[in-house]
């Protein structure tokens, strides 16, 4: 698949999965009973990580979706501290947002309305963070730091991952394109703690011109005769 056909694929996954994210944020205001939604894109996470890591966060997420589609443009596109990347942080972030929503349901507890509710105004809060860090530093930092992502992150750990090829001349084109802004040629490095952030969107796949990237082994195969 050439680059520009995977970048159509995913804006066109991603233009069905967005709206959600409006639709609770902003609707959910008006009809609280919309924020019970986030719970199935919590599920959803997590539930795809323990078959294909971070996917879900690739078009499945509404916000994930969102933060591309919208904050890609618009976006400064500088580095992404490490700040957001440190085990601690994302630990700390986790802990902070569903502190804040458990409080929340204890005090709501048997007011579904009430339970929708604090879901939208977690929702709504973590998006406008979302927004500012996607405009300000990357469309993809909240993606670091989102509770969920971080738990797909965990379970994706045990998972095999994407393999370099030994046609790799390390030209840095699928750095570019990783909308994680992670290193796809280093992932399977046995030091590497990034490779389960990927979201699998194929875009380094599709964009290395030594075809020395694959999910499928082959390339790690290439690089076991070439040894
Ligand atoms: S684009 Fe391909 S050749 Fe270039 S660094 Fe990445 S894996 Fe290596
Ligand atoms: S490493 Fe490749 S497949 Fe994974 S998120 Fe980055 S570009 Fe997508």
């Amino acid at each position: 698949m050439k680059v520009h056909e995977n970048m159509l694929r995913r804006v066109n996954l991603q233009a069905y999965t967005w709206v959600v994210l409006p639709l609770v944020a902003i609707g959910g205001w008006f009809y609280p009973l919309l924020g019970f939604l986030l719970l199935g894109c919590m599920l959803g996470a997590v539930g795809v990580s323990f078959f294909r890591g971070r996917n879900w966060c690739d078009w499945m997420c509404p916000r994930g979706a969102f933060l591309d589609l919208f904050l890609g443009p618009i976006s400064r596109k500088i580095t992404i501290p490490s700040f957001f990347k440190q085990a601690a942080v994302r630990i700390f972030m986790l802990l902070l947002i569903f502190t804040v929503l458990g409080v929340q349901f204890y005090l709501a507890w048997g007011d579904l309305q009430a339970m929708g509710l604090a879901l939208v105004r977690v929702l709504t809060v973590t998006t406008v963070a979302g927004i500012l860090l996607g405009w300000s530093i990357h469309p993809r930092t909240w993606c670091h730091i989102c509770p969920m992502g971080t738990v797909a992150h965990w379970i994706a750990r045990r998972q095999k991952t994407l393999q370099t090829g030994s046609s790799c001349i390390s030209c840095g084109i699928c750095a570019k394109v990783c909308p994680m802004q992670l290193n796809p040629n280093e992932l399977d490095k046995e030091n590497s703690d990034e490779y389960s952030d990927c979201l699998r969107c194929n875009s380094c796949v599709n964009s290395c011109p030594q075809k020395a990237l694959s999910f499928e082994g082959r390339a790690a195969v290439n690089r076991q005769k070439a040894a």
